[in-house]
């Protein structure tokens, strides 16, 4: 296993768009461990998707259940929730309510920013093994499967700010004496 290197903001292959996964093989599979142990390594380290370690295939791995301390709260305990999904090709089919909310990125290490999602989304994947599963998530877990499916479309956070000015905020907030 290994930790992989994360492209960061503004690096242009963040904006390429990834390919579906054709072959699941040992090789795919010792890549996912990579990208597993990559998002864990991370600070936050609920998702991650594949082109983050500049491999332009669709590949998101989600986990909110091993989300740490950093800055953001810790959504409650949902029944619902899944844990670890690896998604491979995901298609997100139904989209239901709408629900602003804080986003951080491991490509966007200084800030978080508010994102306007679906509240409930129904999504079909390929594990790991080639094998397909439908998914019905909310809440939290919805809006990360969401977050990470846009890297493979090219999207980040920042492209989905209604206003960079009111939406956008630095993580380290440092104390000024001019509050104007
Ligand atoms: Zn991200």
């Amino acid at each position: 296993m290994a930790v992989l290197e994360i492209l960061k903001y503004p690096d242009e292959r963040l904006k390429q768009e990834s390919v579906p996964v054709e072959v699941f093989d040992d090789e795919l599979r010792t890549f996912i461990s990579d990208l597993e142990e990559t998002m864990r390594a991370g600070p936050g380290g609920v998702g991650i998707a594949a082109p983050q370690v500049n491999r332009f295939q669709r590949i998101v791995i989600v986990d909110i259940s091993s989300m740490k301390k950093s800055g953001m709260k810790k959504p409650p305990a949902n029944s619902s929730q899944h844990g670890r999904m690896v998604l491979i090709n995901p298609e997100i089919t139904e989209w239901e309510g709408m629900a602003m909310g804080r986003e951080g990125c491991m490509s966007v290490p200084d800030y978080t920013g508010n994102v306007i999602r679906a509240e409930r989304i129904t999504f079909s994947a390929y594990d790991e093994h080639g094998e397909r599963h439908e998914y019905q998530c909310e809440g939290f877990e919805a809006r990360a499967v969401q977050h990470e499916c846009d890297h493979l479309d090219g999207m980040l956070f920042l492209d989905r700010l209604v206003s960079r000015r009111t939406d956008l905020f630095q993580r380290k907030v440092y104390q000024t004496k001019d509050k104007s």
